[in-house]
C-alpha cells in the first residue's frame, strides 16, 4: 500500500506560539484511510484536513464504537522532530482496537504515514518551550446501522493539533477529589482500553469534583470502591517511605505509556518501585503518620501532575504542604528532557522524523 497525498490549495494562518492552548487547532492535512471486509484497510491517503460527512444512522454514534490514541511531537533546540515512544501507541491502539472488535491494522506502516504527514506539517510544530504538536490518531464505526453488533466498515483518521506548554505559568500542583459515589471502569469492561465511552463515563464525576473546586477525580475500583485505579484520565503515583507506588494494571486501569516511562527511570535510578493495590485507606493512614511523601499523576498532555491537596470524605489532607515534590520534579525533568533532544535518550524512546 502507497499513501496517495492531496495537498491543500489553501493553506490557514498558523497560531503564535505564545498564545497557544490545547486541542482547538487544526493544521492543514489529516490522515485517512477505510476498512471494509473485502479490502481490509485500504486506500491510505493524507488530504486537506476535512469534516467527515455520515449518516444519521452512522454505528459510531449510537454505540460508540471508536477508540483513540494521544501521542506528541517535538521540536528540538536543533529544529529536528522527536516522537515519543509511538510503536508503543500504535500498539496500544491495537490492543484497544482487539477490544472493541475493530479490526487490526499494520503499526510499522501508519507510523510511516504518520511521519509522511508530520514532514508535510513540519510547519505547524511549535518551537517555543515546553510546546508541541498534538497527535489524535482515531478509528470510528461506520456503518449506516441500528442493529447492535460490531460494524463492518470504518475510519481510521489522525489529526494534529498545535498544543501550549502545559504549565505555562511554572510546574502546579493540583487538587483531586475521591469518591466512592462514581467509578469509571470495571475489571472486565473496557477500562484498559482507550475508547470514547470510557471519558463519556467519567465527566460527571468530573463535573461534581469541580462543584466541590477540585481539578480532579481520584478513581478507586469499581468493587471495593477502595483501590486506587487512576486520576483523571492519568495514572497515579505516590511516593510513601521513599518508596515510588503506582497501582498494578489489574484490566481496569489504562497502561499509559508516561507511566511505563516513569517505572523504566525508577528502575534505572536503582530507586524502590513497586506496582501493587494501593487503598485510599493506606494513602490516608500513612500521611497520619508522616510517611506520604508525594502523590502525583502521569500522562502525555501534563507528563507529570503534581498534587497538593487530596478530599476524601470529610477529609482533606495537604501532600508535601501543596508544593511539587522532589521525585515529581525528578520525572518531569528527567522526561521532558529526552523528549525535547535536551539529553541523550539512553532508553531508546525517541523516534526521530527526518525527510526522506
Ligand atoms: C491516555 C490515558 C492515560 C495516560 O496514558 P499515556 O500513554 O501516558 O498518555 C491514563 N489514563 C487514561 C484513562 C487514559 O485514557
Amino acid at each position: 500500500m502507497r499513501v496517495t497525498i492531496t495537498k491543500a490549495a489553501k493553506l490557514k494562518p498558523q497560531p503564535d506560539d505564545s498564545g497557544l492552548g490545547f486541542g482547538s487547532i487544526f493544521t492543514d492535512h489529516m490522515f485517512n484511510m477505510d476498512y471494509n471486509p473485502e479490502k481490509g484497510w485500504h486506500n491510505p491517503r493524507i488530504e486537506p484536513y476535512a469534516s467527515i460527512e455520515m449518516d444519521p444512522a452512522t454505528m459510531v454514534l449510537h454505540y460508540g464504537q471508536a477508540i483513540f490514541e494521544g501521542l506528541k511531537a517535538f521540536r528540538t533546540d536543533s529544529g529536528n522532530i522527536y516522537l515519543f515512544r509511538p510503536k508503543d501507541n500504535f500498539k496500544r491502539f491495537n490492543r484497544s482496537a482487539h477490544a472493541l472488535c475493530i479490526p487490526e491494522f499494520d503499526e510499522d506502516f501508519v507510523l510511516d504515514a504518520l511521519k509522511q504527514l508530520l514532514i508535510i506539517e513540519k510547519d505547524w510544530i511549535p518551537k517555543a518551550s515546553g510546546t508541541s504538536l498534538y497527535i489524535r490518531p482515531t478509528i470510528i464505526a461506520m456503518d449506516p446501522f441500528l442493529g447492535v453488533r460490531a460494524s463492518h466498515t470504518y475510519r481510521f483518521f489522525i489529526i494534529l493539533s498545535p498544543v501550549g506548554a502545559y504549565y505555562p505559568e511554572g510546574f502546579n500542583p493540583v487538587k483531586i477529589w475521591a469518591t466512592k459515589k462514581h467509578v469509571r471502569a470495571v475489571r472486565g469492561g473496557l477500562g484498559e482500553a482507550k475508547t470514547s465511552g470510557n471519558y463519556a463515563a467519567s465527566l460527571y464525576a468530573g463535573e461534581e469534583a469541580h462543584k466541590h473546586g477540585y481539578t480532579q477525580v481520584l478513581w478507586l475500583d469499581g468493587i471495593h470502591r477502595q483501590y486506587i485505579e487512576e486520576v483523571g484520565s492519568m495514572n497515579i503515583f505516590f511516593v510513601i517511605n521513599d518508596e515510588i507506588i503506582t497501582p498494578m494494571l489489574n484490566g481496569s486501569i489504562l497502561p499509559g505509556i508516561t507511566r511505563n516511562s516513569v517505572i523504566a527511570l525508577a528502575k534505572m535510578w536503582n530507586l524502590k518501585v513497586s506496582e501493587r493495590q494501593i487503598s485510599i485507606d493506606e494513602v490516608i493512614n500513612t500521611h497520619s503518620s508522616g510517611k506520604l511523601q508525594e502523590i502525583f499523576g502521569s500522562g502525555t498532555a501534563a507528563v507529570i501532575s503534581p498534587v497538593g491537596e487530596l478530599k476524601y470524605g470529610d477529609k482533606v489532607i495537604t501532600i508535601n504542604n501543596g508544593k511539587v515534590g522532589p521525585m515529581a520534579n525528578k520525572f518531569f525533568n528527567a522526561i521532558t528532557d529526552i523528549q525535547y533532544g535536551k539529553t541523550e535518550d539512553t532508553m531508546e524512546w525517541i523516534e526521530p522524523v527526518s525527510e526522506i
